[in-house]
């Protein structure tokens, strides 16, 4: 565990309201209520309850918690906080920008922009990105808002906006309503991430599929035959093992999908989705993947650098990370 506590590890699916740790959630409620109510924070957390349903309800109390500027902005800080103390070195946040009373779906935007730019001063040696989010349970036209603001933020913030991701409820929504706006973020240089086969749906994979893809997220219901593509496409597989088993969609850790991928030899990377709500971190995904599948510390450097070539950092920052990882491996032979 100490091994994989040090590796510079590299975060690429990661949601930002799913991942305060439940210190962050009490130092959160504590600045803004003054104490933290234990209520609330319960609320937070999803037990192994497989139901994925019920796991999206979860997200509502910590989205009371970001429902001010203030709550938002600190939130941001307190996610980086923790991917930093976890040491990743480079994580790309997802977040759906919402709109309420105290802020627009651009302030929202801004206020991560502004929070992940301060955060870094703080923790130097993580580096943020940052991917808007599309929610598919809400109306399109929200999706096109989103989807503007990520093409213009973007021209002002290039190394920060990298990309679009499409999220939410699987079971709600459709992709064919959603693919002509993604397709011109992606006109637009933006790439695509999009969370594809977290539940059965073939008709769904294979139009996304069609569609393409920067990197799928979770891939649990692909066929073999739709791994290969992937492989062939060179597309990776986000692979989430706390998620994917507490929200019921892989019925155990020994039954998940990694285990094919890896097989296939097809493009992965070890994310943890919501660390916050699924109460786990990086270096537990690896060392739930390393206990269940048996892998070497050279596979999880290996993974490692897979997670850096796959990223949406410049060819600059990659090789910078890829150095401090080789560095780690080699400081410890
Ligand atoms: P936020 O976008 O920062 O508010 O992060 C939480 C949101 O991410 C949730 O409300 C969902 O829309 C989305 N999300 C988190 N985990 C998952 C997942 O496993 N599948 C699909 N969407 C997810």
């Amino acid at each position: 565990k100490q091994f994989l506590k040090g590796l510079p590890k590299v975060e690429l699916h990661a949601h930002l309201n799913g991942s305060l740790g439940v210190d962050s959630l009490r130092d959160l409620a504590e600045r803004l209520y003054g104490s933290a109510p234990e209520k609330l924070l319960e609320l937070c957390f999803i037990r192994c309850e497989k139901d994925l349903d019920a796991c999206f309800e979860t997200f509502k109390f910590v989205h009371e918690l970001t429902a001010t500027a203030e709550g938002l902005r600190y939130a941001t800080e307190l996610a980086v906080r923790d991917f930093a103390q976890d040491n990743v070195q480079y994580v790309e946040l997802r977040t759906t920008p919402k709109a309420n009373a105290h802020y627009s779906r651009r302030d929202y935007l801004e206020i991560v922009i502004e929070a992940i730019i301060e955060a870094r001063k703080k923790y130097p040696d993580i580096l943020v990105k940052l991917l808007p989010s599309i929610n598919r349970a809400e109306p399109v036209d929200v999706a096109e808002e989103t989807v503007s603001l990520a093409v213009e933020l973007a021209q002002s913030y290039p190394h920060l906006i990298l990309g679009i991701d499409l999220s939410g409820n699987p079971a709600k929504g459709r992709f064919s309503d959603f693919a002509p706006i993604i397709s011109k973020a992606r006109e637009m240089g933006l790439k695509l991430v999009i969370h594809c086969a977290e539940i059965k749906n073939p008709s769904e994979v294979q139009e996304m599929l069609e569609f393409g893809m920067s990197r799928c997220g979770h891939g649990s219901f692909l066929t073999q035959k739709e791994i290969e593509l992937l492989k062939q496409r060179n597309i990776p597989i986000e692979c989430c093992l706390t998620s994917n088993v507490k929200s019921g969609t892989v019925s155990s850790l020994e039954e998940h999908h990694l285990k094919r991928i890896m097989e296939a030899n097809a493009p992965k990377v070890i994310c943890t989705d919501d660390s916050g709500v699924f109460d786990t971190t990086l270096t537990q995904e690896f060392l739930l993947a390393t206990e269940t599948f048996g892998l070497t510390r050279r596979q999880c450097v290996d993974l490692t650098l897979e997670a850096v070539h796959h990223s949406f950092a410049t060819d600059q920052e990659r090789k910078k990370m890829a150095e401090r990882v080789e560095n780690y491996a080699a400081s410890l032979q």
